[in-house]
């Protein structure tokens, strides 16, 4: 087997918080642990709403913390650019490749429509496309093309795409009743995440992806995705989401959960580290520690499934 590759795929639309960095130090710890490599990519897919800034400061934070990455960032290195936003060739020629297949088509659905209040939800809240615009004549599009631009949708099969995630388990998903056809590029020309993410891996020599449960449910779609490009698949493992002592998710607008906020507490690198771990169920105390420090203690077993709750004064 060759050398396992993990990422970093930070989006840089606000300072990381400490949930990006719970996670990041599990991508680490994960892929470090196998002898392997880490590559840092930056998701800045959607210009407007990310900045450069962010994604300096998304390395200095994971320095800070002793998450050093092997290649990409500003390290640069053979597979770049590593940011997402210089990539839209390499997108465009994936998605001329699906639509060759005849498998992408044009969507003409304004937001409202897609929201209908009767639309079925998949189980990361999105809409499951009801198939409106799968079925338009050439006439019908060109008429349409005249109003709005259209965005891109994948037509996707009745099939089950099953896979064994590293800390979930077996994941199942109906394409079809549970996801349905999805987007590639938006309406404004940005491409999707689902697109560039497994462009983005496969041309990185990514094999294991290490991110936020929130992202299981678009695994099977990425799966689906590697097997028409004929990418080899990742090993996937999702860690569980880190909520603020009150149970909500955190939010890069959380200024609590911030690291200018940990900055002003001046904790340092491993004391950040060693609470981290504390919550991932790798120490029994929140004690400082470095990253390669925990190698030897890092196991997917101890990690919980359950999301973990910021426990009251522990930052
Ligand atoms: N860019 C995404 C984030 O910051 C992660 C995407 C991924 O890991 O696939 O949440």
């Amino acid at each position: 087997m060759g050398q396992v590759v993990g990422r970093f795929a930070p989006t840089p639309s606000g300072r990381m918080h400490l949930g990006n960095l719970f996670c990041s130090l599990l991508a680490w710890l994960a892929a470090k642990r196998e002898g392997g490599r880490v590559v840092l990519r930056v998701e800045d897919l959607d210009q407007e709403r990310t900045s450069p800034l962010f994604a300096r400061q998304a390395e200095e934070d994971l320095k800070f913390l002793g998450l050093f990455w092997d290649e990409g960032g500003s390290l640069g290195g053979p597979h770049g650019p590593y940011e997402q936003g210089k990539r839209s060739p390499y997108y465009q020629e994936l998605l001329d490749r699906l639509e060759a297949l005849g498998l992408v088509y044009p969507c003409f659905c304004s937001r409202a429509e897609l929201h209908a209040a009767n639309a079925p939800h998949a189980s990361d809240g999105e809409v499951v496309y009801s198939g409106k615009c799968r079925s338009l004549t050439a006439e019908e599009i060109t008429l349409r093309r005249e109003k709005r631009s259209p965005a891109l949708r994948l037509r996707v099969p009745e099939e089950t795409i099953a896979f064994v995630d590293g800390h979930y388990g077996l994941v199942e998903q109906d394409l079809a009743t549970e996801c349905g056809d999805f987007i590639l590029r938006r309406s404004d020309g940005v491409f999707a995440y689902q697109l560039a993410v497994v462009a983005d891996d496969a041309a990185m020599g990514v094999t294991q992806v290490v991110r936020g449960r929130d992202l299981l449910s678009s695994a099977p779609r990425q799966i689906y995705l590697y097997r028409l490009l004929g990418f080899p698949e990742p090993e996937f493992a999702h860690a569980p989401l880190l909520l603020a002592p009150d149970g909500r998710r955190l939010s890069k607008r959380d200024r609590d959960v911030s690291l200018e906020a940990l900055e002003e507490k001046e904790y340092t690198g491993p004391e950040i580290v060693g609470k981290l771990a504390f919550l991932a169920g790798l120490l029994h105390r929140p004690e400082a520690v470095t990253p390669q420090e925990l190698l030897p203690v890092f196991s997917w077993d101890k990690v919980p499934r359950e999301d973990v709750c910021l426990p009251q004064g522990l930052f």
